[in-house]
């Protein structure tokens, strides 16, 4: 048997630059691993299965993206790898983390020591994006560029080490319904990406977090209040800077140690998460 982590992320940006012949938007975002994570073990079985412990109305079968992520395996080796998944999920679903392609990742990542398939990232990226266009970031994660679908990703220097408070509203937000919103109302300004990376490889966060951006807030807020209240409210206490993450609904504030204590305190009547930013080296 064995475990694996699978760590949410948050989104610095999210820029939506186009609908493409696909049906897909092309992104532009900015993506940072937290340490907030589900908790997966595997184990050599006949065939696949899965439990879920915890998280509202997930489902426990091949709808889950764990039992995708071991089907696509197979599909990717043609060989039919059995294991028996055991999921705990930490982070809120439907919430823009990424929980759902976090534990796909796992999975991929976890068959691979299991069965000592010797898979490179670069193969476990490759079958990620069959399964949703945040697998591939949750790979290998860190602090990333992500373009195209998602999917082309650009390994960023490692983000300064911050406290992250989380504030999931209650409601949630299907990330189809945000963009179909975003697309009968487009925002009108847009996070300045390339001007943020440059910032953030200086190391001047401050000017960066000045220029963060999530054009998906618009619709976001317009469905759910709450995150504007909830920003205002990080900022008021101090965060360094607070912002939706990927469609929402959850809020997250960037702090340092000196405001931790006000700023996770600020909201109430949430779900409240305090972690912190992951390097890839963490
Ligand atoms: P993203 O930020 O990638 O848009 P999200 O964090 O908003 O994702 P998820 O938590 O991944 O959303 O869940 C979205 C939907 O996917 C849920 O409503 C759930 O039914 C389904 N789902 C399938 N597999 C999982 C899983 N392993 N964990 C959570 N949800 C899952």
């Amino acid at each position: 048997m064995i475990s694996e982590l699978a760590r949410a992320k948050i989104n610095l940006t999210l820029d939506i630059l186009g609908l493409r012949a696909d049906g897909y938007h092309e992104v532009s975002m900015i993506l940072q691993t937290i340490e907030l994570a589900d908790e997966l073990t595997l184990s050599k079985s006949d065939a696949v299965s899965l439990t879920v412990d915890g998280g509202n109305n997930v489902p426990s079968d091949e709808r889950n993206l764990a039992w995708r992520a071991a089907l696509e395996l197979q599909k990717f080796c043609g060989k039919n790898f059995g294991v028996a998944i055991r999921l705990k999920k930490n982070i809120p679903v439907a919430a823009g983390l990424a929980g759902g392609s976090a534990d796909a990742a796992a999975v991929l990542r976890g068959l691979n020591r299991l069965y000592e398939l010797n898979l490179t990232d670069e193969d476990l990226r490759t079958i990620g994006a069959r399964i949703g266009s945040d697998v591939p970031f949750c790979v290998s994660g860190g602090t990333c560029l992500a373009e195209g679908r998602g999917e082309i990703l650009t390994p960023l220097a490692p983000l300064k080490k911050f406290n992250v408070v989380l504030a999931k509203p209650d409601a949630e937000i299907s990330t189809a319904w945000a963009y179909r919103a975003y697309d009968a109302a487009p925002a009108q300004i847009h996070p300045p990406t390339k001007t943020i990376v440059a910032q953030l490889a200086k190391g001047d966060c401050d000017a960066a977090f000045k220029n963060f951006g999530n054009v998906l807030e618009g619709v976001a807020i317009s469905k759910v209040p709450a995150i504007a209240a909830y920003k205002r409210k990080f900022l008021a206490a101090g965060a360094s800077v607070a912002q939706m993450s990927g469609s929402g609904a959850t809020v997250f504030a960037l702090t340092d140690e000196a405001h931790l204590r006000q700023v996770a305190a600020a909201v109430d009547s949430a779900q409240i998460f305090i972690t912190q930013t992951l390097s890839k080296e963490d």
